[in-house]
């Protein structure tokens, strides 16, 4: 069981994993060194927390982009599966950033939840598109979030909500297992090896995947700040980190242990096949079309 009446109770939302008595599962890893829970099927009341969010009046932004040809092929689905899973119950406001406002899905929205779309340049590099959303986010949360919501979750387009995505994922700072390098061994983490570039780094805990992110809006704020100044001093130096945002984010995660982690129960890819521990999948990856999607 993971004893998150240590160091972690000095953090609010860790509090409030330690009263709703997380459970432990015996076929997983629950708990990270540093005390953060790992979310996992089973361990949770959602009811409770839910309950808890509620009382608390905690409050959700979600963050998307869909520039260029992502829009049409992604943001609709993603959109209404968010409706079906996505904070059920909570507030929650969607920041949709795209180069094509004109062209956003006219969605129906449940009561407490609304939207607002954010015009974007569309970077020409599909590489760019993706890192640059730390400079877009960073800026909304300055200008918007901070002054309407108590959280961020930032998410990629490509993907579809299949089950309950709840409270129990609201945490200070949180991070996602990538479904590709939960159970490998270390040395097959594909970190940034190249001493050139900021998000440089030899060994580290887990690898997060950048598709999904969290926190309170200021633990997202100052990762985002962080990964863009990363990302900017590369751009100087003539470097570019192995998996782009990706690596700034590991590396930043590194530095700053999240308060939370999701297991890939949270964004799980169907092509990786059966595995015993996914006992349930809450958002799946959609299919890529990279051939037709990243030529512009
Ligand atoms: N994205 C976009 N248009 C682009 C490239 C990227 O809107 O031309 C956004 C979109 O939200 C996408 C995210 O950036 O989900 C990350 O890119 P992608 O999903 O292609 O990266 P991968 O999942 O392959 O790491
Ligand atoms: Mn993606």
């Amino acid at each position: 069981k993971c004893n998150l009446e240590s160091a972690q109770m000095l953090n609010l939302d860790s509090s409030v994993d330690a009263s709703l008595n997380l459970q432990s599962r015996p076929d997983v890893l629950t708990c990270t060194y540093w005390k953060a829970a790992i979310i996992w099927e089973g361990m949770f009341d959602p009811r409770l927390y839910d309950e808890m969010h509620k009382m608390k009046g905690s409050s959700v932004a979600l963050t998307v982009f869909a520039v260029g040809r992502y829009l049409d092929a992604y943001l609709h689905t993603f959109l209404n599966s968010c409706e079906q899973h996505f904070m059920v119950g909570l507030p929650v406001t969607y920041y949709v950033f795209t180069d094509m406002p004109e062209k956003v899905p006219n969605i129906k929205l449940s009561p407490l939840r609304s939207m607002k779309v954010i015009k974007v340049e569309k970077n020409s590099r599909w590489q760019d598109v993706s890192m640059m959303r730390m400079k877009s986010i960073s800026d909304v949360i300055e200008s918007d979030i901070r002054h309407h919501c108590t959280h961020v979750f930032c998410f990629d387009v490509d993907q579809v909500f299949t089950g309950r995505f709840g409270s129990e994922a609201l945490g200070d700072s949180v991070a996602l297992l990538h479904a590709h390098y939960y159970h490998l061994p270390k040395h097959f983490y594909t970190y940034d090896r190249n001493p050139n570039s900021k998000a440089y780094m030899e060994t580290g805990d887990f690898y997060y995947h950048a598709a999904i992110f969290g926190g309170s809006w200021k633990s997202v704020k100052a990762l985002t700040e962080a990964c863009y100044q990363g990302i900017m001093e590369d751009k100087q130096n003539n470097v570019e980190a192995l998996w782009h945002d990706e690596s700034h984010l590991n590396k930043y995660m590194v530095l700053h242990k999240p308060s939370k982690v999701l297991s890939p129960e949270y964004c799980w890819d169907t092509s990786i096949g059966f595995r015993s521990d996914i006992q349930v999948t809450r958002l799946l990856w959609a299919p890529k079309y990279y051939d037709t999607l990243r030529t512009l």
